[in-house]
């Protein structure tokens, strides 16, 4: 069995390791310092990278990792990232065989434009797209292609584990709460955000059923959402891509 464990990087950024006794395998390395130095720490051979997309906060450390080992880089194939040796889309999938563990690929593109996740055995590794209690900023893509892609992702089992790259969880979670002051789920999880971050534990992962009742990204076509989207917008939403293209403006601009 495997287990997955975060490394820190930058102020913000968290490298998550799916690693044995013997073997790893890192998601989104944007830095390879602190990658090499858990490796020495566990005694790992890094036997592959898994890239989300083009960021360099998620592929900077790639290069310096090939300099210690010679590994497979997964990525998404409609992006640029130098050091990819398997470029993916939906449909593929990866087979990690020293963890026995197979990740299939979803495209969900709105971050970025070729953004994609790895998806399988309840792990869901999705980069900047899904937050715990947010979602990531549209650089490339449109408010529609990233409604889809999260509504993709809030299709998968309630249990799923969500991997993504940033603790953002407080300020998601404050956000959240201007737009659901209703909502009682996000107070619980306000609450137990805040004693982990005082012991500087992640708040992650994340699981789809607590993403589905508190991420006001994923809850476009609650009346509470759509009325407090319309008070931002200053008119009516009726569509829940523009209740979301509302909200993402919103969280844009506090
Ligand atoms: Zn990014
Ligand atoms: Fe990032």
């Amino acid at each position: 069995m495997f287990k997955i464990v975060p490394v820190s990087a930058f102020t913000d950024n968290y490298i998550w390791v799916i690693h044995d006794q013997y073997h790893a395998v890192v998601v989104d390395p944007g830095e390879a310092k602190p990658v090499l130095d858990f490796l020495e720490q566990k005694k790992l051979k890094l036997t592959a990278i898994l890239n989300t997309h083009h960021h360099i906060d998620h592929v900077g450390g790639n290069l310096e990792l090939l300099q210690q080992f010679q590994v497979p880089v997964y990525g998404p194939g409609s992006e640029e990232i130098p050091t990819v040796t398997h470029r993916l889309k939906e449909g593929d999938s990866v087979y990690l065989s020293e963890l026995s563990l197979r990740l299939n690929i979803l495209d969900i593109p709105g971050h970025t434009s070729g953004h994609i996740a790895y998806y399988g055995a309840n792990l869901l590794f999705c980069g900047d797209t899904l937050f715990s209690c947010g979602c990531g900023r549209l650089f490339e893509g449109t408010a529609q292609q990233m409604y889809i892609s999260l509504n993709k992702l809030a299709k998968l089992p309630d249990e799923t584990g969500v991997y993504c790259g940033h603790e953002y969880t407080l300020a998601n979670i404050n956000f959240a709460r201007l737009v659901e002051p209703e909502n009682q789920a996000i107070t619980q999880l306000q609450i137990s955000a805040e004693k982990q971050r005082k012991s500087n534990l992640p708040t992650l992962p994340s699981t789809i059923a607590m993403e589905k009742a508190c991420n006001p990204f994923l809850r476009c076509t609650q009346p509470e959402v759509i009325r407090n989207a319309s008070n931002y917008a200053g008119k009516s939403l009726t569509d829940p891509v523009s209740v979301f293209a509302a909200i993402r403006e919103w969280k844009n601009n506090i």
